[in-house]
């Protein structure tokens, strides 16, 4: 959609795009105007943690004074309704942003045939360029009784709500996921084949994150591996897995990561290189190994969130029609985890931090919100600011708790635009929030020296990969908030 909006609108292109009639589960017949994002994915996905974040409000306001007269009931058909009907109004945005901006619409399973030629249901369109940008499907391992399970398709519209239901995965979807069905009150239990959730994001944020949803009722799992899904005589499913068997299941999701979309589409037979997980391969600028095919977004595997996808086609507009060459930019990328609480990040790890700069400063704060205190609950918020200890320059902003997505999107500009710590300790907080926190922290939390020559007692663990670190670690905050003198320590 941005590729042949800013091609049609913007230079003037002649664009046309291929698409399949709508429907909330895709097929290779089905699919709709606004993919995978719009009608199975990040919107809908919003709207269902809308709906399950108020389980937590009417829980949170009792404390605040808050009383009802009978318990909430939640109609899930309503939701479903509402969600679809909103769907099929975005599909018409969609199909009129496209047509405003000159993009005609051809309804229909594309096939390309040759490297100028595509076909849709056996009628032939020629084109100079032809752009692949059909996304990714959800993927599961081929284990007995998988034709049991449901994906996130289905998920996001099921005609009644799981009573319970396990989730396999423990990335973006199944986080997700686990907080929509918690919150709409279903038993939740998520079963992880590694030791803790969300590989690849900050260490820390992914126990607190993991502790934060075990104290809204979900149970993890963590190293069990499915191995076989069955279905007893009562519809009722059990998850086994290495460890044993779990019965009594309504729903089986798996959550196990997704592929790119690229069967059936004519790509290898005219010459169109695939990687080993079947990603197109493209050059800087989205080009592929045929000239005139590119591609972009989540088919190609490089960053796969929709915001990337839109600057890939936007820069592969300017790139084939604005005689600008423009590669996408892949720093500083922000994005969030919509489990409940959320989380919003931006920049590189502490690990990464670490292995890429060597000498770095951790800020970290780990408070009870405001809110928190009235309501009651065990509800705690976890920011962490990693600089760099050379340049002073902030290097990622992790945050989990509520409202993450928002407050990161605003740090992503100073992240982004390689400001420093003084910038954010010079930045005048918003009081009374939860946001002020990231520019009222002063003291570092621990500072983590590559070569510190010196052994010394306040070196309390080595961390990094293969390298000699020190971490030299503040006292806890109650007893001293300032840090251990350390050997080569600025006075802080
Ligand atoms: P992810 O790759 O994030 O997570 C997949 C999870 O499934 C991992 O925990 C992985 O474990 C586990 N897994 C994979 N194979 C198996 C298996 N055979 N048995 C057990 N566990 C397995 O994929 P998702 O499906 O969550 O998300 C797909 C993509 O969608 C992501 O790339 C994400 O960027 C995008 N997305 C973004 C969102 C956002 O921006 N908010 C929301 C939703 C999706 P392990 O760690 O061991 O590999």
């Amino acid at each position: 959609m941005r590729a042949s909006r800013v091609a049609a609108s913007l230079y003037g292109a002649r664009a046309a795009v291929c698409e399949m009639p709508f429907a909330t589960v895709a097929s290779d017949s089905l699919g709709g105007v606004g993919g995978t994002c719009v009608l199975r994915g990040c919107v809908p996905k919003k709207l269902l943690v809308y709906a399950s974040k108020y389980s937590h409000e009417f829980e949170e306001n009792h404390g605040f004074g808050w009383r009802y007269g009978t318990e909430p009931k939640h109609n899930w058909s309503t939701l479903m309704t509402n969600k679809n009907l909103e769907l099929q109004r975005l599909v018409g945005v969609q199909t009129n942003m496209l047509k405003n901006s000159g993009v005609t619409i051809i309804e229909g399973r594309g096939k390309v045939v040759d490297p100028h030629t595509v076909s849709v249901d056996g009628k032939l369109y020629t084109a100079k360029n032809i752009l692949v940008a059909v996304g990714g499907r959800p993927s599961m391992p081929d284990i007995p009784g998988i034709v049991h399970v449901i994906d996130s398709d289905a998920a996001l519209d099921l005609p009644s709500r799981p009573e319970k239901i396990a989730i396999v995965g423990g990335g973006y979807i199944a986080l997700e996921f686990a907080g929509i069905f918690n919150g709409l009150k279903s038993g939740v239990h998520v079963f992880i084949r590694q030791k803790k959730v969300l590989r690849g994001f900050d260490e820390e944020v992914r126990d607190f994150v993991a502790d934060q949803m075990s104290l809204r009722g979900i149970t993890f799992h963590a190293e069990e591996t499915p191995q076989a899904v069955t279905k007893s005589d009562d519809g009722l499913l059990t998850l086994k897995t290495n460890k044993g068997s779990i019965n009594g299941f309504s729903h089986v999701m798996f959550a196990t990561g997704r592929k790119p979309n690229t069967k059936n589409l004519g790509l290898e037979e005219v010459g169109v290189k695939m990687d080993k997980h079947g990603a197109i391969v493209v050059d800087e600028f989205s080009r592929t190994s045929v000239d005139s095919i590119w591609a972009v977004g989540d088919v190609t595997n490089r960053v796969n969130l929709t915001p990337v996808a839109l600057m890939e086609g936007g820069a592969l507009a300017r790139t084939i029609f604005g005689n600008e060459p423009t590669k996408p930019d892949y720093s500083a990328v922000p994005s969030a985890v919509f489990s409940q609480p959320p989380i919003g990040q931006v920049g590189l790890t502490e690990e990464k931090a670490i292995e890429k700069y060597g000498d770095v400063d951790i800020y970290i704060s780990n408070f009870r919100p405001l809110r928190a205190t009235l309501s009651g609950l065990p509800d705690r918020v976890y920011m962490k600011v990693i600089v760099c200890a050379n340049t002073n320059k902030v290097l990622g902003v992790h945050m989990c708790g509520e409202d993450a997505p928002e407050i990161i999107q605003g740090i992503a500009i100073a992240v982004k635009a390689g400001l420093t710590k003084q910038n954010f300790d010079a930045t005048i907080g918003v009081h009374p929030s939860t946001a002020e926190e990231l520019v009222t922290m002063r003291s570092p939390t621990r500072k983590v020296r590559r070569d510190a020559a010196d052994e010394s007692d306040q070196s309390i663990s080595n961390r990094g990969n293969n390298r000699q670190v020190s971490v030299f670690q503040a006292a806890p905050e109650k007893s001293n908030p300032r840090l251990q003198p350390v050997k080569n320590g600025d006075e802080l």
